[in-house]
């Protein structure tokens, strides 16, 4: 079953249709862009916005259906591909699993995966759209045995409607009220076995309660410069586009190891090389688009550059908070704590220390370089 939800519709229990039929198709939801409809989370718009942007709709096929297609994260991949064999020699359902990392990395697909691999359905929602307890409790009464609930953003579920999920969680069971005041009575339902994966870009942000019911933790990471040319490869075979290797080197080293942007970031490259008139994209073309597109060769832009110059020139290498930060680049907060600073982090550029953000001396000499 696939169904979308919009954070600004109210969901009751007749708006949830059961559709088997429609729901076995693998991806319907998705090709239809549902869970597009309340992305971006930030006000990130940039080229190399790790959310997903509406330009990305025609993206949406190059989702891989299988392990095999799904390329990286191979520890988490080997560990899941054995508690779902396990789970379906035994007829069960699969134990609840938790996906952690920054935007982009595949985590939706990876859970889309588990239920093609569950040959289960596959329900999608997030954790902004779920608005009352009454909301998760149609869905939780709707899913079939085995079936895989996705829920995505799960640290931003509000606290009444995360208690819901304990019960179910641990004992397959749901407790709702039913009445008001002194004729109040609580209704214990038997739910079906089912998988809960939720997908967070904050792990830190979830409770302690919600976190420890999850059996199986898996923690994506960034992806290398040869993953990434290889899923760049995979995206050309798929739209039909020829690219030399060095090509697809060039554009997935700015590409912050991430696939979403991967696939961004080749998508306008084709266009350069196509008003060219060449039919096979080399590496001077990939450069030369990225030039165009200000994307450094780190995959930094304008933005992640201005951060660096705030730590470095304004507050003269000293730690400082995230809103202040944030403030003095004049973007949202979570844009800095979601896609700014992990990247940055990564690239030992700036380090978290518990005054604040701090640049390092790695993140000074890029500053440099990149003024001169
Ligand atoms: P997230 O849920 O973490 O934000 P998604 O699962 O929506 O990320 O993935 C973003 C896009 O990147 C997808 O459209 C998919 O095509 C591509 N993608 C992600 N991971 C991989 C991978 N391992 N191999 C190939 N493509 C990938």
């Amino acid at each position: 079953m696939a169904i979308s939800f919009n954070p600004h519709q109210k969901l009751d229990f007749k708006e949830v249709s059961y559709d088997p039929v429609r729901s076995t198709k693998a991806f319907s939801m998705i090709e239809d862009n549902a869970i597009g409809e309340d992305r971006p989370r930030t006000s990130d718009t940039r080229i190399i916005s790790p959310e997903y942007l509406s330009e990305d709709m025609s993206t949406d096929s190059l989702r891989p259906l299988d392990f095999q297609e799904f390329l990286g994260q191979s520890e988490l991949k080997d560990k899941m591909k054995v508690f779902i064999q396990a789970a379906n020699q035994r007829k069960e359902a699969l134990d609840h699993v938790l996906l952690a990392g920054p935007p982009g990395l595949g985590k939706t697909t990876f859970a889309k995966i588990i239920s093609n691999e569950m040959k289960a359905n596959f329900v999608i929602t997030s954790g902004p759209a779920i608005e009352r307890q009454g909301d998760l409790a149609a869905i939780l009464t709707n899913l079939a045995p085995r079936d895989v609930l996705f829920i995505d953003e799960i640290h931003r579920l509000r606290l009444p409607v995360e208690e819901v999920l304990y019960s179910a969680m641990e004992d397959y069971k749901l407790d709702i009220v039913v009445g008001k005041g002194p004729e109040a009575r609580t209704l214990r339902l038997d739910l079906p076995p089912f998988t809960l994966v939720g997908a967070t870009t904050q792990a830190g942000k979830l409770s302690a309660p919600l976190r420890d019911r999850f059996g199986i933790l898996g923690d994506f990471e960034y992806y290398t410069t040869e993953e990434l040319a290889k899923i760049i490869r995979r995206s050309a075979q798929i739209l039909k586009i020829e690219i030399e290797k060095d090509a697809s080197l060039e554009i997935s080293r700015r590409s912050r190891g991430t696939p979403r942007i991967a696939n961004r970031l080749l998508r306008r490259v084709r266009d350069v090389a196509q008003v060219e008139g060449l039919e096979k994209i080399p590496q001077a073309i990939a450069g030369k688009a990225l030039e165009m597109l200000k994307v450094t060769s780190h995959g930094l832009d304008r933005l992640d550059m201005r951060i660096l110059e705030v730590l470095h020139d304004k507050f003269e290498g000293n730690p400082v908070g995230l809103s202040t930060l944030a403030i003095s680049v004049a973007e949202d907060e979570e844009t800095i704590a979601e896609v700014c600073e992990p990247f940055l982090i990564q690239l030992g550029m700036i380090e978290r220390t518990p005054r604040g953000r701090q640049i390092t001396a790695a993140g000074r000499r890029y500053l440099q370089d990149w003024k001169s």
